[in-house]
């Protein structure tokens, strides 16, 4: 297709028209979104409900595609409406005018993470539906906000309430990430996250003395613990061409504080490290393990878990799982290679497989640099057009178990 020829197609019109939007953190004003997606649902002839899981700032919007059997469990397409701030000064193009450059590459904020796939399953949908196809089971769009700072104010709360429940949702669709070369990823589960603070203490004094027990060299012994056990896990990525970050432990020193003068050795020194934890680690023996470090030290060391997520069991992706089953033959019909892979970061997709309820997060964006989060953040309309086709697809199969 050609400049033009983008330019004056419907479905790219209706994403630039989404990308324009500055749905962007902090403190975001959804209006504008809210209406966008309830024109999109009456176009096609969807029934919309905005509810407010929160308050009344952070709204969900839920289309309803009823299908022929309603009392099957339903399948969610979940997207977030929600977008990382941006540094205007370090983009080529304004980053909420989705330009559009002589090779269909699209620029803006969101056009990968993830506005693209909100509106490629409005596209699909709308296609299928104006086919005249009707799925077996009833699908949901469900548009949150708030995910790229936690989804405390959406998806956190929302699959708490009632009408959550009412739902009856039996598989979910989300996000995954940008794919530089032709395979597709395909999230399955995600780490377990933990933000850990040790709280070191010691014998304090004077600076001029060689004290015992201080809180300098138990911090020393703590940090090479954790440092050498995040060494140990680079090494096991080296050594395993197969396997990718989401399949090991990261450790990361993210905060180091104390002290008051430059002469007085402090009675406590603190240090906060991002924990990222494979699906494959038995947490307790894990956390355990930190604890020994901790007497090894020389006691005195408290753990303080400023967050600690609990272990969430990933989707089977096995035949066990129908869903699954549906969805990979769909992709592998098409011809497409995939990457199944544990999500390295967080989605909203935790929120939902901790239900119980099954969830791949799958963003059709191949042959693309990664620029999630990133200055000119842009999606080739070639690519966005290609990812309604596999929507159309896997959609129609995977209501249709
Ligand atoms: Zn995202």
């Amino acid at each position: 297709m050609s400049i033009m020829e983008w330019e004056n197609d419907s479905e790219i019109q209706i994403f630039r028209e989404y990308l324009r939007i500055p749905t962007v953190h902090p403190n975001i004003d959804y209006t504008a979104c809210v209406e966008f997606l309830k024109r999109q649902a009456a176009s096609i002839g969807l029934p919309v409900d905005v509810v407010y899981p929160v308050n009344d700032a952070n709204p969900v919007v839920v289309m309803k595609w009823l299908g022929k059997q309603p009392e099957l469990p339903s399948i969610v397409l979940n997207s977030h409406t929600d977008v990382v701030p941006v540094f205007p000064d370090m983009w080529t193009h304004e980053p909420f005018s989705a330009d559009m450059d002589d090779e269909g590459r699209i620029y803006a904020r969101g056009a990968q993470d993830m506005k693209c796939v909100g509106t490629q399953y409005l596209a699909a949908v709308r296609a299928l539906k104006a086919s005249g196809y009707q799925p077996k089971r009833t699908v949901y769009l469900t548009f949150v906000p708030d995910e790229e700072v936690g989804g405390v104010l959406g998806m956190l709360e929302l699959v708490k309430q009632d009408y959550f429940k009412s739902l009856n949702v039996g598989f979910s669709f989300d996000e995954a990430i940008t794919s530089e070369d032709e395979a597709y990823s395909i999230y399955y589960g995600e780490r377990t996250l933990w933000h850990l603070k040790f709280k070191i203490s010691g014998t304090a004094g004077h600076g001029s003395l060689l004290l015992p027990n201080t809180a300098g060299v138990k911090l020393q012994y703590i940090l090479n613990k954790m440092m050498e056990f995040g060494a140990s896990q680079i090494k096991i990525l080296e050594q395993n061409s197969n396997m990718d970050v989401g399949d090991v432990t990261t450790v990361n020193l993210t905060k180091l504080s104390g002290g008051v003068q430059s002469n007085v050795v402090p009675p406590l020194l603190e240090l906060v490290f991002d924990i990222r934890i494979a699906i494959t680690v038995d947490l307790a023996a894990f956390e355990q393990q930190i604890r020994d470090w901790c007497e090894e030290a020389g006691g005195g060391i408290e753990l303080e878990f400023e967050r600690k997520n609990p272990f969430i069991a990933p989707t089977k992706i096995d035949a066990s799982n129908p869903f699954w089953v549906a969805y990979k033959k769909t992709l592998d019909d098409l011809g497409l290679k995939t990457r199944i892979q544990v999500c390295p970061g967080a989605t909203d997709s935790r929120f939902i497989r901790q239900l119980g309820v099954p969830a791949l997060g799958f963003s059709p964006i191949n042959r693309t640099p990664i620029l999630i989060h990133d200055h000119d953040e842009f999606l080739r309309a070639d690519t966005y057009l290609e990812g309604i086709q596999i929507f159309k697809k896997l959609i129609s199969a995977v209501a249709n178990v």
